[in-house]
């Protein structure tokens, strides 16, 4: 043994001295643990907090994708969101909120009011837009709804009824024409005739809307075109308006055509004689002969080397109304419109099996 040599006084003093080294040490020990723990406890705490939050936000984000209960508050309280942090960036946290006000949306109804959720407004208000579009009769009505509410009992009605409508469309000449696409892009400045302080575009609208008044008043369905017509257009009858210019100022008159590449000349012919007889009946203008390619070849009717034309199967013709550069055409033109406008409208009527005889 390490203490035999000593003496019992020598021994008595070393067990105090060992004592209370022992002692303070343990004291020391003790202070310097507290002393230790006390600053980094909020921060082990928020570590903690942290993980806990994280946690729970994926839990609730996966709680929103499965069948729980969706009036589960924790899923829905935007505050404990807030208090996750950085964790909102994450993509699934963004999503969870959205497919919790759609579920709750759908499974009570009666608390959506009270969301502050703006997916669920605008659900409601879609779905009151669909039916009311749908009460409208509004085709599109159908491809768009969102639930199979409303929508399927009033949609069918009006649908049928449609169905029965022709359709008409009216094209203004050089209207729009630099909106025109890059295949027609060379024809963007050609603005057409000009005469008597009036475009050519300007008479052409004028009359076109016209001729549109008087078929809708007959229940049609028209649609006034710009240059631009849309790509395949279908009609059950389709009149493109223009108007001559002409330098000297002593050409008059007006003229149809065709194109020559129709694929139903038989049809287009109908209606070009149809809307020729019932035009000089209504503005004893003279016809024309004097046909030109601008009119056969005419872009609108080019589908077979064009985008925006008419189908195949839409009947058409182009009608120069007369020449804006003579004073005796102008006469008819600016100073007679109605009876311009009614003598194109009679003649698609009739065409269309819906003249007055
Ligand atoms: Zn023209």
């Amino acid at each position: 043994m390490w203490w035999k040599p000593l003496g019992s006084d020598s021994r008595v003093k070393l067990l105090v001295t060992y004592l209370s080294v022992s002692i303070l040490a343990v004291i020391l020990v003790a202070q310097f643990i507290a002393a230790a723990e006390r600053p980094d406890e909020p921060k082990a705490l928020a570590v903690v907090n942290s993980a806990v939050e994280e946690t729970s936000a994926g839990i609730s984000g996966i709680g929103v994708i499965s069948a729980e209960p969706i009036d589960d508050a924790s899923a829905m309280d935007p505050s404990r969101e807030a208090a996750a942090g950085p964790e909102l960036d994450d993509p699934a946290q963004t999503v969870s909120p959205g497919n919790a006000s759609e579920r709750r949306g759908l499974q009570k109804p009666s608390r959506s009011g009270a969301s502050t959720m703006a997916p669920d407004r605008l659900d409601d208000t879609g779905s009151r837009y669909e039916a009311a579009a749908a009460a409208r009769g509004d085709g599109h009505a159908g491809l768009q709804a969102r639930d199979a509410g409303p929508t399927l009992d009033l949609a069918p009605a009006p649908q049928i009824v449609r169905s029965h409508v022709k359709r008409v469309g009216i094209q203004v000449g050089h209207w729009k024409a630099a909106e025109l696409p890059a295949e027609l892009a060379t024809l963007r400045t050609a603005t057409g005739a000009y005469g008597g302080g009036v475009t050519e575009s300007q008479l052409n609208l004028d009359i076109a809307k016209r001729v549109a008044s008087l078929l809708e008043a007959k229940g049609l369905n028209v649609d006034v075109l710009p240059a631009t017509i849309p790509p395949g257009y279908q009609a059950d009858a389709f009149v493109s308006l223009h108007a001559d210019g002409n330098a000297s100022g002593l050409r008059n008159g007006f003229k149809l055509a065709r194109a020559t590449s129709s694929a139903m000349p038989a049809k287009d012919d109908a209606l070009l004689a149809d809307v020729r007889d019932e035009y000089r009946a209504a503005t004893r203008l003279r016809w024309d002969d004097n046909i030109t390619s601008d009119m056969t070849g005419y872009y609108a009717f080019a589908n077979r080397r064009l985008k925006h034309t008419i189908a195949p199967t839409t009947p058409a013709v182009i009608l120069e109304l007369g020449y804006l550069t003579s004073a005796s055409d102008r006469l008819t033109l600016f100073g007679k419109p109605d009876a311009v406008a009614a003598g194109i409208a009679r003649g698609i009527l009739r065409f269309l099996g819906l003249g007055e005889e």
